[in-house]
Order: structure tokens, then C-alpha cells, then sequence
């Protein structure tokens, strides 16, 4: 750790009492003056550039927060978690794993929220805020079935990708159980915080029904990514350009109004070209599928990343 981390480690979550973790005051706790001593009468978190260590490798982290989820999508992978019994990641083990990122300058440059569904910890909006502490730009996925849930989080995310599969309520309830009514109060919520990046994740499944999508997503003023499934077929048949949209990358699409975009990405067995550390109860690994390693401390995460 630099000298200039100007951070109390995260490790020091331990010396909490179990029953005060998740409390306004145990999560100030984590902070202090210069590292090393605790004043837990700080009423704000330091800012968080000046915990960042310098010469830090940019790395990506996705924490798996719980296998848990209100919807029902078949298609469901459930981000690679192969373990039934296991469930939620406590932010007690997020602190612990933020700790040992920071003591070996692997701090991420960003942080997913993922699940199941996330919304359905009752720690997730004190895990956001510390994720938020870091400095990383911190998003999360949700299905935006449960605004009442979903709005705690919103003031510690930069960006909510929200999976939508269809824009009629019908056929949306039948695809995921989840009621579109709620989805949309969910965008409403979360179109209130100023700077906050709202994307709706969609995955390809009928052309007719994905161009109906895309204009309501841009009528709700609300960004869209498709995703490509595996075995999809479909993108050649996608004239992006016969619904206003024209390239601006490989994967980038502007409508024809000078701000809706459209993002593309295909779905293969390779989730993230940039180096991910994937975080769940089962511990810490570098692909979604795979043997997870111990979790923290003293795990050495650039080995993992070389492994
Ligand atoms: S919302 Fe996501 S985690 Fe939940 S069932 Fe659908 S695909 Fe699975």
C-alpha cells in the first residue's frame, strides 16, 4: 500500500461486532484520517480519488452478491454460479476482498453488482456505498422488479443496466414473472439521480419484437444493449440502420435524435476481455466458470490473474 492511500484497510471491518456490520456507523468505521487511526464520528467518507493507489493494474470486479432471484428467465445462467446451496456474499467478505485488492495494488477500475438479483440482499446498498468508496466506477445488474428495493442502492451507482425482455407487459411477465409496470417505475427512481447511466440489457430474440423494444426504450429516454445469445442467428437480419440507427463503432449505434445509442454484444464463453476477478461465497476466480480459489486475505491475486 502507498503511503499516499489515505484509506483505513478494508480488513478493519473485523474489529466490528457481526451484529453492528451493515450499520450507517460500522461502514464509517472503515475510514480514518491517515490508515491508521479510526474515527468513527467521520461523517463522510473521504473522497475517492485520494484512496486510489497509484500504479495500479486496471482490473475488473464483479462480486456475485447472491444466487437468488425473483424472475424466471429460461435462459437462465445465473452468472456462472454452479453451487445451488451457496447464497449471499456478505459485505463483510467484500470488505475483506477490497482490503487484499488494495494492499496488492489491484484495486478495479470497476465494480459490477451482479447476482441473481441484487436488490434481494439487505446489505446491498451498504455494499454499494463501499464499493463506491474505492473510487471505481461501480454498476449493477438488476431485473428493476423491486424499485422500493432498487432505490437504497441508486445514490452509490454510476450505471443500472436493467434486463428487460420484452416492452409488452404480457409477454414480458410470461418470459421473466417480473411485472413491467414495476420495471418502469424502477426507470422512473432511478431517472431522478442526475449522472446516474441507465441501460436496459435485452436479449435478441424475435426481430419484430426486438425493434419494438428499442422505440420504447428510446420513448422512456433509456439506452439499449441487445445481447447476442449464444447460437443467435439473428444479427445478420438486424437492420439497425432501417430503424434510424447508424454505426459509430463496431458495437455502437446512434439514433437518428442525436442521443438514444444502441450496444451490441455477443454473448460467447469469453465475458470479459479485460482481466475480471469474478467474486462469489465460493471465492475468487478469473473466469465465470471454473474452480473458484480461496477467498482473502493473503490470496495473491496477480498470480490468479496469470494463472
Ligand atoms: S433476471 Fe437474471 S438472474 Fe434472474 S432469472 Fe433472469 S437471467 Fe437469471
Amino acid at each position: 500500500m502507498t503511503g499516499s492511500l489515505a484509506m483505513r484497510p478494508f480488513s478493519d471491518v473485523r474489529q466490528v461486532r457481526p451484529e453492528s456490520v451493515g450499520s450507517a456507523r460500522a461502514l464509517l468505521a472503515l475510514w480514518s484520517d491517515n490508515g491508521h487511526t479510526s474515527k468513527t464520528t467521520q461523517k463522510t467518507p473521504r473522497a475517492p480519488l485520494s484512496i486510489r493507489p497509484t500504479a495500479a493494474i486496471t482490473v475488473k470486479a464483479r462480486f456475485l452478491l447472491t444466487r437468488k432471484c425473483s424472475a424466471r428467465c429460461g435462459y437462465c445462467h445465473n452468472e456462472g454460479q454452479t453451487d445451488a446451496g451457496a447464497s449471499l456474499l456478505s459485505l463483510h467478505q467484500i470488505a475483506a476482498v477490497l482490503d487484499t485488492m488494495v494492499r496488492q495494488n489491484c484495486l478495479p477500475q470497476e465494480i459490477v453488482l451482479s447476482g441473481g438479483e441484487p436488490t434481494l440482499h439487505k446489505q446491498v446498498a451498504d455494499i454499494a456505498r463501499l464499493c463506491k468508496s474505492t473510487g471505481a466506477h461501480v454498476s449493477m445488474a438488476s431485473h428493476g422488479g423491486h424499485p422500493d428495493l432498487l432505490e437504497p442502492v441508486l445514490p452509490w451507482l454510476d450505471e443500472l443496466k436493467l434486463h428487460i425482455d420484452d416492452a409488452d407487459p404480457d409477454r414480458q411477465w410470461r418470459s421473466m414473472g417480473i411485472a413491467l409496470g414495476s420495471v418502469q417505475q424502477s426507470i422512473a427512481i432511478a431517472q431522478q439521480f442526475r449522472g446516474l447511466h441507465l441501460v436496459a440489457n435485452h436479449p435478441l430474440a424475435q426481430v419484430q419484437r426486438t425493434a419494438m423494444f428499442v422505440a420504447w426504450a428510446r420513448q422512456l429516454r433509456v439506452h439499449v444493449k441487445i445481447i447476442h445469445r449464444l447460437q443467435s442467428r439473428l444479427q445478420p437480419f438486424m437492420r439497425w440502420k432501417n430503424l434510424g440507427y447508424t454505426p459509430l463503432d463496431a458495437t455502437t449505434w446512434l439514433h437518428r435524435n442525436g442521443w438514444h445509442r444502441l450496444f451490441t454484444k455477443r454473448c460467447t464463453d469469453i465475458h470479459n476481455p479485460e482481466p475480471t476477478f469474478f467474486v462469489d461465497t465460493q471465492g475468487i476466480r478469473t473466469r465465470l466458470e471454473g474452480v473458484s480459489q480461496p477467498i482473502f486475505p493473503g490470496q495473491d491475486l496477480r498470480a490468479l490473474l496469470a494463472s
